[in-house]
């Protein structure tokens, strides 16, 4: 039994380095995260072909827009615009009524 802990990020901070005599730079926190811009915009897939309807039959494609779990994934995920989320919940819940695709992961 280890009863002791990583400690990470404890890291010292110039907390008041205000009255610092030394006139080397004190330590400053270079830490900028690599995220610069983590959003990047995304487009329906959708729209960007141009479909108007989707096909249920189409399972390649379906297959994109459902999770491992065999759900639906949601627009924030995939960037399918409203129109085209209703219309692709239809198109896979009626692809898994005719055993297109299945209904959970197993
Ligand atoms: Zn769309």
């Amino acid at each position: 039994m280890e009863n002791e802990r990583e400690m990470t990020g404890a890291e010292q901070q110039p907390a008041e380095a205000a009255s610092a005599p030394a006139a080397q730079p004190a330590g400053r926190p270079a830490f900028r995260q690599n995220g610069v811009n983590r959003k990047k915009r995304k487009v329906c897939q959708f729209c960007a072909e141009n479909a108007k309807s989707i096909d249920y039959k189409d399972t390649a494609k379906l297959r994109k827009f459902i999770s491992d779990r065999a759900k639906i994934l949601p627009k924030r995920v995939t960037g399918t615009c409203a129109k085209h989320q209703r219309e692709l919940a239809i198109a896979i819940k009626r692809a898994r009524t005719v055993a297109l695709i299945s209904y959970t992961s197993d």
